[in-house]
């Protein structure tokens, strides 16, 4: 790996502190409002939030999606005025961000502390130097989403279900994003007639019995348009279910409002899957926006992203999980990082999310615990990846080692015999006996 040298933000005084964060955002009429700024900052101390960063905003705009849309960070300029960036680090992300850009909305960038470089937050949404000096690892459409479109905008992987690709704008651009190659064709959003092309689709394979909404995020789209996509579908009897794929309650909860919902709630079962990757995302405002959700009739279920320094390990997984529970969300995948071009250093090996799962089954409840997944490149589809709990599988027996790594004989109710395990291909006799071998020997217990 190429050792990148690279500011330290944390160098920077007080005083210089001070005047990066009173100098917010000047380009637009709305970004007036938020020019009156705190003048002082206790040394040491690590505020986020509106208040620290946008004090002149009133309550009425910063509820307001559309205020945080147009007013997103997307200049490496405009971002200094809030996180100490030092004039080399200026200028290489500079360049970082004429290959993949950079937008940020006031929300996400709130939840930032800008005097840790290494915040989990921050390195989600601040580029990094990395994404082009590693930029020759990684492909960029790993999951051959363009090889498995029938026709534009519209993948179609799986039998019984679809995936439409109806924008790629998005109010944040996550620096691990799966479709980062789209980032470089400037913003597009799906015509009316493409958008027909694929209802026609739908309409005419009876085989679709659900479809995926997705982008970009698809929740950029106004909800007059969203309701006559919906509506369309629904007017489709074999399509059963509608999932919508959007990041909106993480990064900008605020477009959940009463407006949406009510469309939403008029064209169920829609079931929507957003993307909490740290529990400090976890605001009263994002599990408002969830409440909100659950509310109209529509299940909330998590994707996370495993992503290096942010995510991996039990410590951050398990208070993620548990607060997705305590808002109702379901932690429904933990997704291994996509193999992309500009990622490479947000990457984990494999090995990170299997032992995270090893930590959390057994020592929570199973409802917290997400199913983790690789997602195969060239389209291969996800394979979902655990500790390996079975170590001999016969047909007559199984042995099997629970979560405190002791090993426990099951009778396998199995009246066929001569089987061959799958796991290994070897006659089982041997391998339980060598297992057996090395079992520990436990009591019986009753079920927890
Ligand atoms: S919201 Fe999703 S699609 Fe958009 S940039 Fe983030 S990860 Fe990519």
């Amino acid at each position: 790996m190429t050792s990148i040298k690279t500011s330290t933000p944390t160098s920077l005084n007080v005083t210089n502190r001070t005047r990066l964060r009173s100098n917010i955002i000047t380009e637009s009429p709305d970004e007036q409002v938020c020019a009156s700024v705190a003048q002082e900052e206790p040394p040491g101390k690590c505020d986020t939030g509106k208040e620290k960063f946008f004090p002149g905003v009133p309550d009425y705009l910063w509820n307001d999606w559309k205020w945080h849309f147009r007013n997103r960070i997307t200049t490496i300029e405009q971002l200094s005025r809030f996180i100490p960036i030092s004039c080399d680090e200026k200028l290489l992300l500079e360049t970082v961000i004429k290959r993949y850009p950079m937008a940020i909305t006031p929300y996400y960038l709130s939840l930032i502390n800008p005097d840790d470089p290494d915040d989990p937050i921050r390195k989600q949404a601040v580029p990094s130097i990395l994404e082009t000096a590693m930029d020759a690892m990684g492909m960029e459409d790993p999951l051959g989403e363009k090889e498995d479109s029938v026709i534009p905008g519209l993948v179609h992987r799986y039998p019984d279900r679809v995936l439409m690709v109806l924008t790629d704008i998005c109010p944040m651009l996550c620096r691990h994003c799966t479709r980062k190659r789209e980032w470089r064709h400037g913003a597009w959003t799906r015509t009316v007639s493409e958008i027909d092309r694929m209802l026609d689709y739908i309409r005419n394979n009876n085989g679709i019995r659900d479809v995926i909404i997705s982008g970009g995020d698809p929740l950029t789209l106004s909800n007059q348009q969203l309701e006559h996509i919906l509506s369309k579908l629904r007017e489709i009897k074999h399509v059963e279910i509608i999932r919508i794929g959007s990041r909106f309650p993480v990064v900008l909860p605020q477009r959940i409002d009463t407006e949406l919902c009510t469309v939403l709630s008029k064209y169920g079962p829609i079931w929507f899957n957003t993307h909490f990757n740290h529990p400090r995302e976890l605001t009263p405002e994002a599990t408002n926006a969830c409440d909100r959700l659950i509310r109209s009739g529509v299940p909330v279920n998590n994707q996370s992203v495993l992503l290096r320094g942010i995510n991996d390990s039990v410590e951050i997984m398990t208070p993620l999980c548990h607060g997705l529970l305590k808002a109702k969300v379901r932690p429904y995948y933990l997704f291994q990082c996509d193999e992309v071009q500009g990622t490479e250093h947000l990457r984990t090996p494999v090995e990170v999310g299997i032992n995270i799962i090893k930590g959390m089954r057994g020592h929570t409840s199973g409802l917290a615990v997400p199913t983790f997944v690789v997602d195969l490149v060239h389209g291969g589809g996800k394979v979902p990846l655990q500790p390996n709990y079975v170590l001999s599988m016969t047909d007559k027996e199984l042995l099997l080692r629970n979560y405190e790594g002791q090993v426990y004989r099951y009778r396998n109710p199995n009246p066929e015999t001569g089987v061959k395990t799958e796991m290994t291909g070897q006659p089982q006799s041997d391998i339980v006996e060598s297992l057996l071998a090395h079992a520990v020997p436990v009591e019986k217990k009753g079920r927890g």
